[in-house]
């Protein structure tokens, strides 16, 4: 066979994913889980997972690291990513898993299928059946058009949400979302106004565990969030005016928080001059700081956070909110960089219940996982530019 044809057969021309050389050797290896050192090492990879991790030795025909900093591929708990191009460009920031708690859910979901079956090379996800809330919305009741009188009227009553918990459900979803609160993006909703109530929230809850699933809620105000808290929901997403009564109850019963700081920039930035436009960036800004007082004091508690985006790694701004983003927001109010990255890591894996098969470095685990030039714990700007990523043993960046 001539080699280009061979080649193409492999797929191993530039651009595509190949598959990881059998070791990796001569890095300095984080482990995501918060050791405090950073031994170097050499990892042996096969069948998509880690084999091995040794000392140091010779190996001919390893890929050389060249003394980088290896670390597990980011895992953005909260992300919006709904096509296969979103998806790509998230692999290629170093986002090997990420759970999308999106709106718009067949995309999503559709994106998931795809990179399942290998035709689009993105991160592993874990996607919610669309937005639970009040007002569903149209892209929801286009992918439930049986939900056709939620069009014009709120949904409400337990019963009426546990239906459409079923039946999101029924398609597929790997976690569910609700709304506990009002949207912040948008200018004609009030974050600070309760959505759900906690029978509403409790019925959805309910629903979930009995398909082996849990429930994210979407809260800012502290009625909404102490109300999904008491639900039983797993995380609470955002979190901006948490108050010390359901921060206790977090801490209680280990409901993890995903403050998504790295998304309000952007939208406190002004975005044209209309009405909307200004009322929304004020109100973002006015947000910013009650948001980062909550992260503080959950972080001072204990309870568990774990790094989102809250991105859809579109073009244009949006390129912005990215997970070393949020690592960068997360020192801001206090955390290590290490905590930070272990945030963005082994603490997401945990919320989304995969640590047993990814979210660390060590033997047995999915090679999931990325080299940086320089140690991420004295700069973690170093994490914007992978120079190497792997998903499942397989190369999807290498700048090496
Ligand atoms: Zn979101």
């Amino acid at each position: 066979m001539p080699r280009i044809a061979l080649a193409l057969a492999l797929g191993l021309l530039a651009g595509s994913a190949t598959s990881a050389p059998q070791w990796l050797v001569h890095a300095h290896l984080i482990d995501g889980r918060g050791g405090a050192d950073a031994p170097l090492v050499d990892i042996r990879i096969e069948d998509g997972r880690i084999a091995e991790i040794a000392v140091p030795a010779p190996r001919p025909g390893a890929l050389d690291l060249r003394g980088g900093y290896l670390l597990p591929g980011f895992i953005d708990a909260h992300s919006h990513i709904e096509t296969p191009a979103a998806a790509h460009r998230a692999l290629l920031s170093g986002v090997t898993t990420t759970r999308v708690l999106g709106d718009a859910y067949l995309k999503a979901l559709a994106t998931r299928d795809l990179v399942h079956g290998g035709w689009v090379e993105g991160p592993e996800m874990l996607v919610s059946g669309g937005h639970i809330r009040p007002r569903l919305g149209e892209p929801f009741i286009l992918s439930f058009p049986q939900f056709g009188r939620y069009l014009d009227a709120p949904l409400e009553g337990a019963d009426n949400v546990r239906a459409v918990a079923r039946a999101v459900i029924a398609r597929g979803a790997d976690v569910l979302k609700i709304g506990a609160s009002e949207r912040a993006g948008l200018a004609s909703t009030d974050p600070r106004r309760q959505e759900l109530s906690y029978e509403e929230m409790r019925a959805v809850v309910e629903e979930a565990s009995r398909a082996h699933l849990y429930v994210a809620a979407h809260a800012h105000d502290r009625n909404g969030a102490n109300a999904a808290v008491r639900a039983g929901v797993r995380s609470i997403e955002h979190g901006t005016w948490l108050d010390d009564e359901t921060l206790a109850l977090m801490k209680a019963r280990g409901t993890f928080l995903v403050p998504t700081l790295a998304i309000m920039s952007p939208l406190g930035d002004p975005r044209g001059d209309s009405a909307e436009a200004i009322a929304l960036q004020l109100r973002t800004r006015a947000m910013m700081r009650p948001l980062r007082d909550a992260v503080r004091k959950a972080h001072a508690l204990g309870i568990p956070i774990a790094a989102g985006t809250d991105g859809d790694y579109g073009e244009g701004d949006s390129a912005r909110v990215r997970p070393p983003h949020e690592i960068e927001e997360l020192v801001a109010v206090g955390f290590t960089p290490l905590e930070a990255i272990t945030a963005a890591t082994w603490q997401s894996a945990k919320l989304l219940g995969i640590e047993q098969r990814t979210g660390s470095l060590a033997p047995g685990l999915d090679a999931d996982l990325m080299l940086v030039e320089r140690d991420p714990r004295i700069d973690t700007t170093t994490l914007y530019e992978p120079l190497l990523v792997v998903r499942h043993g397989r190369v999807a960046v290498n700048r090496l």
